[in-house]
């Protein structure tokens, strides 16, 4: 995963993540300009579904992209 700096768009380390649940990770990163010296949490949570798991998780809902045939994955997931 590469990120920029929010303030001089130099790229970033990461330096420490941290699982908050199964859905949201926090990642303490630094900017690599010595000039700038930001350091920030960013945060990492999956927003949609492209492609299903095979082995789902029941407590964990996230929403299936609009890009996707919805009757066919429907029809996958049944058989
Ligand atoms: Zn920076």
């Amino acid at each position: 995963m590469r990120t920029h700096c929010p303030h001089c768009n130099g790229p970033c380390t990461i330096r420490k993540t941290t699982q908050v649940s199964s859905t949201y990770r926090e990642v303490t990163l630094t900017c690599n300009n010595t000039d700038c010296g930001y350091v920030f949490v960013a945060s990492v949570s999956p927003v949609r579904t492209l492609s299903p798991s095979s082995i789902p998780d029941p407590d964990v809902n996230i929403p299936i992209s609009t890009h996707i045939d919805r009757r066919a994955l429907v029809k996958a997931l049944s058989e």
